[in-house]
C-alpha cells in the first residue's frame, strides 16, 4: 500500500533526504537522563533573546485568539527604518528558509535549474526539489564558493543561484569585488540569492559586501536575513527578504497569509530596538571566537575560517563518532557527514562557560 504513495509523490522529493537539524536538548535529556547539557549545534544566540523581545511577547499573549497582522505592518515599518529601505521591498518569512521556498514557487518551473555550490547550506537543495527543479551543485574551491564554476554551470534553464555569505557550514565568504564581478556576468533574468543569515556578525568586517548597494545596480539580487541568529529568536521563526518591489509583490501572492506569528512580529520589532543586547551578543561572540580558536590551536585541531557565530573543525577521524562521544559528555555539536564532510564538526560559539565545557569535552574524547 505505501508503495502507492511513493509512486504518486514527485520524483524530486523521493530522492531527497530530509534536513538534519541540530539535536534538541530535550531529546538528549530523554536519552541520557542528565541535567547539564550544552547545545552548540544550531548557531543560536547563547544569551537568549533580548529582554525587550521577551517583554513584548508577554504583553500580546492575551491577543492569541486573533490572527496576526498578515501584512506585518509594524514590523515592516521597523525594518524599513532600521535598514533604510522602502517597506515595498520587504517580504517576511516564517524563518528566512521559507523565503527560499517562496522563491522556488514563484520563479522556478519544473525542469528549470537551481544552482548552489558544494558545501552550501542544505536548505537550498530542499527548496529546489520542492519545485521539481534540477539542482546543480558546483564544485567548491578551498571549501568556499568557486564563482567561475557557478558561471560555467549556468545555461538557458538556470533560474536561481543561491549564495550563503558567509556560508554555513564552511564559514567562507565573498567580498564585494568578487560579487560585483560575478553579478556583472550574470543575465538579469537569473535571480541571485545572497543569504545573509550572519549579516550582523559580519557588518563591521572590512570588505564585507554592501549588498543593498549591489542590489541598486543588479535588481536580480535577492537579500535574505533572519532574526534566528544574532537576535536570538530562532524558535519564533522570523526571516525576511529585501528585493526589488516587483519581486516582493510576486512573493506576496504565494506567501501564506499568516506566515509570521504575532509573537514573532512583536519580538522582532523589540529586538531591533535593543542595541545593547545586540552589542552584548557581538562581544560575547568575538570573545568566544578567540577562546575557541586559541584552544583549537593548542589542541592542534584544524578549523575552517571562523565567520558568523560558529567554528567548523576537522577532527581528522570519523566526526560522527566524536559527535556521539561528546553527547555522552552532555555536549551537542553538529556532525557534517550530510555535507560529505565526514571528519568535520560544526560548533556554535557559546558563552565562555559553554565553550570551556566544549574544549574539555573535546580534549577528553580525542584523548589529546
Ligand atoms: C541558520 C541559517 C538560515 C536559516 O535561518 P532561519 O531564518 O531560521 O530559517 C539560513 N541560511 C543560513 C546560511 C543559515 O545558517
Amino acid at each position: 500500500m505505501s508503495d502507492i504513495f511513493i509512486k504518486i509523490a514527485a520524483g524530486s522529493i523521493c530522492n531527497l533526504s530530509p534536513y538534519t537539524p541540530g539535536k534538541p536538548i530535550s531529546e538528549l535529556q530523554r536519552e541520557l537522563n542528565i541535567d547539564k547539557i550544552v547545545k552548540l549545534a544550531s548557531n543560536e544566540n547563547p544569551l537568549g533573546p533580548s529582554p525587550k523581545a521577551m517583554a513584548a511577547i508577554k504583553t500580546i499573549l492575551s491577543d492569541s485568539a486573533r490572527y496576526p497582522d498578515g501584512n506585518a505592518f509594524e514590523l515592516k515599518e521597523a525594518l524599513s527604518e532600521h535598514i533604510n529601505i522602502p517597506t515595498s521591498s520587504i517580504t517576511l518569512g516564517n524563518g528566512s528558509d521559507s523565503i527560499f521556498t517562496l522563491l522556488g514557487q514563484v520563479f522556478v518551473k519544473p525542469g528549470e535549474t537551481v544552482i548552489a555550490s558544494q558545501y552550501a547550506f542544505a536548505a537550498y537543495k530542499i527548496a529546489a526539489a520542492t519545485m521539481g527543479a534540477n539542482f546543480i551543485e558546483t564544485p567548491a574551491r578551498n571549501w568556499g564558493y568557486d564563482l567561475q564554476a557557478i558561471e560555467k554551470a549556468i545555461d538557458a534553464d538556470t533560474r536561481l543561484i543561491f549564495i550563503a555569505n558567509p556560508n554555513n557550514p564552511t564559514g567562507t565568504w565573498l567580498d564585494e569585488n568578487q560579487l560585483q564581478k560575478f553579478l556583472g556576468q550574470i543575465s538579469p533574468d537569473i535571480l541571485v540569492v545572497l543569504d545573509e543569515a550572519y549579516y550582523e556578525f559580519m557588518q563591521q568586517d572590512p570588505g564585507y559586501p554592501d549588498t543593498l548597494k549591489l542590489q541598486q545596480q543588479f535588481p536580480n539580487v535577492i537579500i535574505t536575513r533572519t532574526f534566528s541568529k544574532v537576535y536570538g529568536l530562532a524558535a519564533l521563526r522570523v526571516g525576511y527578504s529585501i528585493t526589488h518591489p516587483t519581486i516582493a509583490d510576486l512573493l506576496n501572492r504565494v506567501r501564506l497569509p499568516f506566515n509570521v506569528s504575532t509573537c514573532g512580529q512583536m519580538a522582532a520589532i523589540a529586538a531591533l530596538s535593543d542595541n545593547q543586547h545586540l552589542q552584548k551578543t557581538l562581544d560575547i561572540n568575538s570573545q568566544g571566537k578567540a577562546q575557541l580558536t586559541s584552544a583549537m590551536d593548542k589542541l592542534k585541531i584544524d578549523y575552517l575560517p571562523v565567520n558568523g557565530n560558529f567554528i567548523t573543525i576537522n577532527v581528522d577521524t570519523e566526526g560522527n563518532k566524536i559527535f556521539k562521544d561528546l553527547l555522552t559528555e552532555g555536549i551537542i555539536v553538529r556532525p557534517l557527514a550530510n555535507y560529505a564532510m565526514d571528519s568535520f564538526l560544526r560548533i556554535s560559539i557559546g558563552t565562555a562557560e559553554e565553550n570551556d565545557m566544549l574544549i574539555h569535552g573535546l580534549q577528553k574524547v580525542l584523548c589529546k
